[in-house]
C-alpha cells in the first residue's frame, strides 16, 4: 500500500520483478512533478498503481505544484503520499504543509475522493481534523503510524484504515499499537526504499516479512494473516470502486 518505487536506484528493473512476482503494489509519490515519469514506469503492469501526492516533507518547497496536482486529480485514481508532519525538522513548517493538505483534501473531495495514503507523523491530531473536515475525500489509510493509543482510538473511530510495514512491527511500540489495530483495516505497506530488513534496502516483496509478525502479535498463523490481509485489500478495492461515480 505504500512504496516508493521511482525513488529505488533501479526502479525499471524493481517494476518488472513486482510484475513478475504478480504483487499488488501502490507506488506512491512525494510530488506531482514526479506523477507522470512514475505511471510510465509501471503503465503495462496492471497490479501496480500509482498514486498522486505530495509530500508533508516536502509542502514547503514544492507548494506551488499543487496547480499541477489540481490537474492531475482527474485522471489519478489513488491519491499519497500526503499529510502532515509535526516532528522537530518539520514543523517549523507546518502552516504551509496545513495550507497545502487543505487544498489537496478539498481537491480530492471535489474530484469524488479517492483512497488516500496519509503520513501523520507527529500530527495526528491535526491530520484527524482535517480529514473529518473532508469526509467526501474518501478513505484514509494512515501509513507507518506512530502516534499514542487513544490517537489510535480516534483514527479507528474516524473510520482510518492503517498500512503497516516490518520497520514498524520491529519496534515495541509499533508491536504495541498492532494490538489495538482492527484487524480488518490493516494493509501491508514497506516504505521502501527509505526502510531497512536488517542491513538491506527494503525490497517491495519483503513485505511478506509481516506475516510472521503479525501471527506473533496477534497470536496467530501466517497462512491467516495472509488470508486476512488478501480480504482486507479485496474490500478497500471494492469500496474505491464506488468512489468517483
Ligand atoms: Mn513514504
Amino acid at each position: 500500500m505504500h512504496c516508493h518505487l521511482d525513488l529505488y536506484p533501479n526502479p525499471y528493473q524493481i517494476a518488472k520483478e513486482c510484475n513478475d512476482r504478480r504483487m499488488y503494489v501502490l507506488s506512491v509519490t512525494t510530488t506531482p512533478k514526479a506523477w507522470h515519469g512514475t505511471q510510465g514506469l509501471t503503465k503495462e503492469y496492471k497490479r501496480i498503481r500509482t498514486s498522486l501526492g505530495l509530500h508533508p516533507q516536502l509542502a514547503h518547497e514544492r507548494f506551488q505544484e499543487i496547480e499541477l496536482f489540481d490537474q492531475i486529480i482527474p485522471e489519478a485514481q489513488y491519491v499519497g503520499e500526503i499529510g502532515l508532519d509535526g516532528t522537530k525538522n518539520y514543523r517549523m513548517h507546518f502552516e504551509r504543509q496545513m495550507s497545502v493538505f487543505k487544498h489537496i483534501l478539498k481537491s480530492v473531495e471535489r474530484s469524488g475522493g479517492s483512497i488516500m495514503s496519509v503520513h501523520s507523523a507527529g500530527a495526528v491530531s491535526s491530520v484527524l481534523t482535517e480529514l473529518a473536515k473532508h469526509k467526501d475525500a474518501g478513505i484514509p489509510i494512515l501509513h507507518w503510524f506512530t502516534g499514542s493509543k487513544s490517537e489510535l482510538r480516534k483514527a479507528i473511530e474516524h473510520g482510518c484504515w492503517f498500512s503497516i510495514g516490518p520497520a514498524m512491527l520491529a519496534t515495541k511500540r509499533g508491536q504495541e499499537l498492532i494490538k489495538e489495530m482492527p484487524h480488518n483495516r490493516i494493509l501491508p505497506e514497506t516504505d521502501g526504499p527509505f526502510t531497512k530488513l536488517g542491513q538491506e534496502m527494503m525490497m517491495p516483496w519483503n513485505v511478506v516479512t509481516i506475516h510472521g509478525q503479525l501471527a506473533k502479535a496477534w497470536n496467530s498463523s501466517p497462512n491467516e494473516i495472509a488470508d486476512i490481509l488478501a480480504a482486507n485489500f479485496a474490500t478497500l478495492i471494492d469500496s474505491n470502486k464506488r468512489l468517483r461515480v
